[in-house]
């Protein structure tokens, strides 16, 4: 199959392609999706063989608007409604009750369903061409770093689907934040990301970070989120988070220096670096912006280990830390 190359121009062969059953790389605002139809069972399995994903993780279902969501769910608690009004469109997904027209292929075998409205033109603009819930994890193979750009995509894609739309590269760079809701005054956060525990503190009296996100889980523990229990996020490189200030940092990685290693550090630490680096931003936002693409970018340059600073684990940078611990396999060196 060769993948077509399209342009924000030819949305209408895209939509052809979903409401026919196909599989689309779409730009979001968060990272590209492999879009599909999330009502049609055999479309959704598409999803899951492109990706070669777990079949019990779940895929989120982006609607061009939240009253939508009353046609896929059981029930709405008015605190999702608070959060929807004022979050959406944009980088949250809230966790519902499924009803049966979301088939369990897509919501992993679970009875719950991740609702999203993206806020991107050309995603927003899909969902409403073709009329069609849309699920659309990152378009990656399952894994590996989530892309970023359409290059991305056909790299990990190419003759795998029929169609990737170009939009450029995505403004935040990191994945949707997930919510289940405990409670008519509380929050979970199942995944970080730009929508920040403080700002869902602003309509939700608690927020509620969930364990896995800053740690492993014990052998045998149960994921409130099933995707929390698989290794991604990981290049080929080793990757190893150091914890420290930056002297401690350039010392460590002096005595473990040598071929193939990288180091992954801010904008501010390069003045006199003296190993081998690349920088990822000066602020949690560009961060989050560029993770993923200096992930792939490592590999390119075949590193083999990388010791990476490590983020903040406030706002933005919680979601950036959950990526990198999570791409480390939860290897961190505190100095
Ligand atoms: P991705 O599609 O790659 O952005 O990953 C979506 C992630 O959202 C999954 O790996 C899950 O961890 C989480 N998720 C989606 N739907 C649900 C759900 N119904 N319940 C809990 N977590 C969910
Ligand atoms: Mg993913």
């Amino acid at each position: 199959m060769e993948t077509l190359l399209l342009d924000e121009n030819q949305l209408d062969i895209a939509v052809k392609l979903i409401t026919s059953g196909e599989v689309v790389g779409i730009p979001t605002e968060t990272v590209y999706g492999l879009g599909a139809d999330a009502s049609n069972e055999n479309a959704v399995r598409k999803i899951f063989q492109a990706k070669g994903r777990p079949a019990d993780n779940p895929l989120i279902v982006h609607l061009a608007d939240f009253s939508e969501a009353e046609k896929y769910t059981r029930y709405i608690p008015e605190i999702a409604r608070k959060l929807a009004e004022k979050f959406m469109p944009g980088a949250l997904t809230i966790v519902l009750p499924k009803n049966e027209k979301i088939p369990l292929v897509t919501s992993g075998g679970l009875d719950t369903v991740g609702i999203r409205v993206p806020a991107h033109p050309v995603m927003h603009r899909l969902i409403e061409l073709t009329g069609r819930p849309v699920s659309a994890p990152s378009a990656n193979k399952s894994g590996y770093p989530s892309p970023t750009t359409a290059q991305h995509v056909m790299r990990d894609m190419d003759g795998i689907i029929p169609a990737v739309i170009d939009g450029g590269e995505c403004q935040y760079g990191v994945e949707s934040t997930v919510i289940s809701v405990e409670n008519e005054d509380t929050v979970r956060i199942l995944r970080p990301g730009c929508i920040t525990p403080e700002m869902l503190g602003t309509v939700s009296g608690n927020v509620i970070v969930d364990k896995a996100v800053l740690e492993g889980l014990e052998t045998g523990e149960k994921a409130s989120s099933p995707g929390m229990k698989y290794k991604h996020y990981s290049p080929s490189a080793d990757i190893v988070m150091i914890e420290s200030d930056l002297e401690k940092f350039t010392e460590y990685v002096g005595e473990n220096y040598g071929e193939g290693i990288y180091c992954l550090i801010f904008d501010g630490d390069r003045e006199n670096f003296p190993y081998r680096y690349m920088t990822y931003g000066k602020d949690s936002q560009e961060q989050a912006q560029q993770i993923f693409r200096r992930l792939r970018e490592l590999d390119d340059c075949h590193a083999v280990r990388v010791y990476v600073r490590s983020p903040e684990k406030s706002g933005v940078g919680l979601a950036v830390y959950n990526r990198l611990i999570r791409s480390a396999g939860f290897e961190v060196i505190r100095l």
